[in-house]
């Protein structure tokens, strides 16, 4: 048996984990007792990793050989490299030339490893000449971005795990921590065991598993949250909570915001939020004077049409109190997926460049030009997720690489997504398992690697990168996914007039232990002298142990907490207040559509299941789809345990079975994130097919971080 060091692929809590292996079958994982995520830990995915990796569930599930459909409709046939290659890349040579680069688009995943995002993002933005480029992060952490950067000037996570047993305060939002970072819970329950004066505050609308630790639990409204921390920046301003002195050196543009929460009285913001006066006072009295208050967040702040401002409100709060830069305090975004943060970091999305740049900063633009060789980089924004499935539906984008995600299921407002899917000229999916719902719509399927069989790094939640390692060798013809994008571009070069072949994209694909470290050497050395620098997080020394960024040159340990010292990334070192105005949901419920529809993650199941749906053991904890409804509404409706329902938003409408839960608040419903085509079809409002309860959100979208509001929809509740 063989022992191999790597991580977690769910999610961002990033635990270390062994794998066992023999020959070319993965056996047996267990948790790294010396990783700094989990020291052993595993949560029931984590631990069950080697039963979905099996060779045997490989043979089923896994997109093993490219794969060309000559026309729409038909089933694909089996293709080779070369030739899958030569047609994708003469395909896209022919759209850019005839229409340009903004005719193409690249949509990719806060799953891929930061290698993998680097060569994608240059393949975009240095050889093609397009910001066409996002990812599924959007769906996920872009509101934290827009946030942190509003706010503190830098995307950059404050606080780190060991904060939550330094904490005297907890304040949770917007997060089933429990069931989305489980092993991150584990931390929360021992440091409550530990100091049973820690104070944990919980802010949800469900009144999910986290709530059974808090010592209050607040069951706010969707969508309400920056009343509620408006409300409390009130009270603590009339009670003499912040800090004066704290706030006059370190930061800038109080006094607006003081006008603005000067109107959100206790009154309003108990109205407003669903809550108690007395919570309210309470939370903010705990929040403000206790010797150190972490606020952990997720999903419930950033999938919102007002996403940006709720992250602002919150850090508002850290600013005025100054909770932040000393241990067991400050904001610490959880992050979603195992690598949105390696993602930002290379700046693989729409509105970003390498090494947390700007692409709105002339100056960053030339230097990445510079570090990559080539003239420029476009300063025209590329289309974001759901701008980039509308500009596809609207003829404006033709074709479409799709990487390591399943927009056919994890979009919102699927009824848009399957219009783009069927008017693109050519979709073209990079994917591990044949058997995801966007496999469907593909021209072209290329075949790659996945957990247990690629290596690269991964960055989680407290900017700790740690190394992903093979453990076994690459199934059927599958390729790693950077080395399938830099044999495109390789190609694609030839091809563009003005462009040098070779140049760019110099990596080996012969040896990928090579090429990946040379990928990994170029992205560290894009981060000298900004505020992630890690120019001297070398593989070397990664192979030591994972290490958190920011760590320079010369330097051998990483920073576990940030702005310690009172300094800001900003031009003068202070932070900023952010004037944060509450905006109801962007579609609230009314007389048709009565009841708020929220989603969320199950404690043992994975974005679309394609792996963890392959292990009957996962569905122990929950083993079919179900709307969950407050027994008060089901009984004024004459529903019954178990009867099927239309659940029908202005988007689509599915039949699924309806189970009364005591999490859900009257007026209110839930449906996991996860269910898809295989367990649950509807349709769209004109009557195309449609699958998951994505066939009901809505792509309203925030202004600012462009991420949409997957977290509410007004829907009704009717018997089928
Ligand atoms: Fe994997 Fe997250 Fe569970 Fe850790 S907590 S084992 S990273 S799913």
């Amino acid at each position: 048996m063989t022992e191999t060091r790597s991580t977690c692929p769910y999610c961002g809590v990033g635990c270390g984990v062994i794998i066992e292996s023999q020959g070319d079958d993965i056996t047996g994982v267990r948790g790294d007792p010396d990783h700094p995520a989990n020291f052993g830990r595993l949560c029931t995915k984590g631990s069950t990793l080697h039963l979905t990796a099996s060779s045997v569930v490989t043979r089923q599930t896994r997109l093993l050989y490219p794969m060309r459909r000559e026309h729409r409709g038909e089933a694909p046939q089996r293709a080779s490299w070369d030739s899958a290659l030569d047609f994708a890349s003469e395909s896209f040579a022919k759209i850019i030339q005839e229409h340009g680069p903004d005719a193409v688009g690249f949509y990719i995943s806060g799953q891929l490893l930061t290698e993998d995002y680097y060569v994608f993002n240059k393949l975009a933005k240095g050889l093609i000449g397009t910001n066409n480029i996002d990812s599924n992060s959007r769906l996920c952490m872009s509101s934290a971005v827009a946030g942190y950067k509003q706010t503190l000037g830098a995307d950059a996570p404050p606080a780190c795990y060991d904060d939550v047993k330094h904490a005297q305060c907890l304040f949770i939002v917007g997060s089933n921590t429990a069931y989305a970072h489980p092993i991150l819970f584990r931390r929360i329950e021992d440091a409550k065991a530990a100091n049973p004066a820690l104070n944990i505050i919980y802010c949800d609308p469900r009144r999910t598993d986290t709530a059974e630790i808090a010592d209050l639990y607040l069951p706010l409204q969707p969508g309400t949250d920056v009343m509620l921390f408006n409300g409390m920046l009130h009270i603590m301003l009339w009670e003499g909570w912040t800090d004066p002195a704290w706030i006059a050196t370190h930061t800038h543009d109080f006094d607006a915001l003081k006008a603005t929460v000067r109107d959100c009285t206790p009154d309003l913001v108990a109205q407003t939020c669903g809550i108690k006066k007395e919570d309210l006072f309470a939370a903010a009295k705990l929040f403000a004077t206790s010797g150190a208050t972490l606020s952990l967040y997720c999903q419930g702040l950033n999938q919102s049409s007002s996403g940006t401002a709720k992250n602002a409100a919150l850090i508002n709060l850290h600013l005025a109190t100054a909770q932040i830069g000393k241990p067991g305090a400050g904001p610490f975004s959880l992050t979603g997926q195992p690598n949105a943060m390696g993602g930002r970091e290379v700046g693989g999305m729409a509105n970003l460049l390498s090494a947390h740049r700007d692409l709105s900063n002339a100056e960053h633009r030339a230097e990445v030009a510079a570090l990559w060789g080539v003239p420029s980089v476009p300063e025209k924004p590329g289309k974001t997720a759901v701008e980039m499935f509308q500009a596809v539906a609207d003829g404006e984008i033709k074709a479409l690489w799709i990487a390591c995600t399943n927009p056919a299921q994890s979009m919102p407002d699927q009824a848009l997504v399957r219009r783009a899917l069927a008017r693109a000229e050519l979709v073209i999916v990079q994917e591990a398992f044949a058997t995801t719902a966007t496999c469907a719509w593909a021209d072209l399927l290329l075949p790659a690697t996945t957990w247990g069989e690629k290596t690269g790094t991964v960055t989680n939640s407290e900017r700790c990168i740690s190394r992903v390692r093979p453990a076994v060798a690459a199934p059927g013809e599958t390729r790693h996914d950077w080395s399938i994008a830099a044999a495109f571009a390789q190609r694609l070069e030839r091809l563009l007039p003005g462009r040098s072949p070779g140049a760019l994209f110099p990596y080996s694909l012969t040896d990928p232990a090579l090429g990946v470290e040379s990928i990994w050497n170029e992205h560290r050395e894009s981060t000298r002298g900004r505020d992630l620098d890690i120019t001297g997080m070398s593989y070397a020394l990664l192979e030591q142990a994972p290490r958190q960024w920011p760590l320079k040159e010369g330097e051998t340990t990483g920073k576990a907490r940030l702005y310690e010292d009172g300094i800001f990334p900003t031009l003068d070192g202070r932070a900023r207040f952010v004037n944060t105005v509450y905006k109801p949901v962007a579609e609230p419920r009314e007389s048709r559509y009565p009841f708020s529809l929220t989603t969320g993650r199950l404690r043992d199941q994975w974005h679309g299941m394609s792996r963890t749906g392959t292990l009957g053991r996962l569905f122990g904890h929950v083993a079919e789809p179900s709307v969950q409804m407050n027994a008060q509404d089901m009984a004024r409706r004459l529903l019954k345990e178990g009867e099927l329902v239309h659940v029908t938003s202005k988007r689509g409408s599915i039949i699924v079975p309806v189970q009364a839960s005591p999490e859900v608040a009257v007026s209110q419903a839930f449906m996991a994130m996860h269910w898809g085509s295989e367990y649950l079809s509807g349709q769209s409002s004109i009557g195309q097919p449609l699958a998951g309860v994505n066939a009901l959100t809505t792509s309203a979208y925030c202004p600012s971080s462009k991420q949409p509001e997957l977290k509410h929809a007004a829907v009704k509740i009717l018997k089928a």
